[in-house]
């Protein structure tokens, strides 16, 4: 069981100071058990951070397809009555501080705690882009990305995304996702488009972007930890999709992402669908069954992004 004194100094050794602005992409499991729970951790690295610095979590609720909305017309959400995000124990600990912003725009928020919370959160209206916040963070404060657990991750893979399928015209077709909003008094449905990429794919070029966003790794608890400059990694993945945006396409035949979901992707909505029902007479029927959920639904109510 790890101590409150022993994950602070973790933190130091991994070189977060006073006055960081942090994003947050922490496992508590990998972390190991900590005698107090998930919260002592954000205490002690809020403690590192001093009153000066600032942290902030993806808190996002859990959407549901807009075409279906009529369904869901009982499920309002609102700052007051904010259900438990699907983003992990992490951002629902930052939540109960209370000293926790979470960001106006509500169907795409972050929770954020300490100095540039108010002007991070109140700004992140529903006009603003789902990742204005991080792009924001790295352009005003410079962010560093914490990752403690699994794999390296940056927090910028959507924001490089984003902009290189705006030069490039490219564009992802997928369902578009919502949820009601209780706002002033007034309810209302919200949905936002977002890029989302396979993370097959994305191992491929993973350490490339690690070396060139890498500051320092360690251990904090049990688990691997790195932390990256948020503004060398955009530019590292800005190089890479611009390179050429197949990068972003693992080989896997069965990828419904990859073959179906980008503009530029190699297969149709079509033969991938007859590829799965070929697939549902073998042992991989479950995965095909749920491929051909997912493409159905995709075929019925896609929009473009
Ligand atoms: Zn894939």
């Amino acid at each position: 069981m790890h101590t409150y004194e022993k994950i602070k100094e973790d933190l130091i050794q991994l070189g977060i100071q006073k006055g960081d602005t942090l994003f947050l992409r922490v496992s508590y499991r990998a972390i190991g058990k900590i005698d107090g729970g998930p919260k002592v951790f954000l205490d002690a690295l809020l403690d590192v951070i001093g009153p000066e610095g600032t942290i902030f979590l993806s808190a996002f609720p859990k959407k549901h397809i807009t075409q279906l909305r009529w369904f869901y017309r009982n499920q309002v959400i609102s700052k007051e009555n904010f259900p438990k995000p699907f983003t992990g124990v992490m951002p629902l600990m930052a939540l109960s501080f209370p000293e926790a912003r979470l960001s106006n725009k509500l169907e795409f928020p972050f929770v954020v705690i300490g100095r540039h919370a108010d002007y991070l959160t109140e700004n992140h209206t529903h006009d603003k882009r789902g990742y204005w916040l991080t792009r924001e963070a790295i352009k005003k404060y410079d962010c560093k990305c914490l990752r403690i657990g699994g794999k390296p991750l940056f927090g910028t893979s959507h924001l490089s995304l984003e902009d290189v399928f705006e030069a490039q015209n490219a564009y992802m077709s997928k369902l578009r996702k919502g949820i009601y909003i209780r706002e002033n008094g007034v309810v209302k449905w919200y949905d936002e488009p977002n890029i989302t990429f396979c993370g097959k794919a994305f191992d491929h070029y993973r350490d490339r972007i690690t070396q060139a966003s890498k500051l320092k790794e360690g251990t904090v608890g049990d688990g691997y930890a790195i932390i990256t400059s948020m503004r060398k990694s955009y530019e590292e993945e800005m190089k890479i999709y611009s390179e050429d945006l197949h990068h972003l396409l693992c080989d896997n035949p069965d990828c419904y992402l990859c073959r179906t979901s980008y503009s530029f992707s190699d297969s149709t909505n079509w033969k991938y669908l007859k590829r799965q029902i070929g697939r549902l007479f073998s042992r991989d029927y479950k995965a095909a069954f749920t491929n051909i959920q997912n493409i159905l639904l995709k075929i019925l109510f896609e929009k473009k992004s």
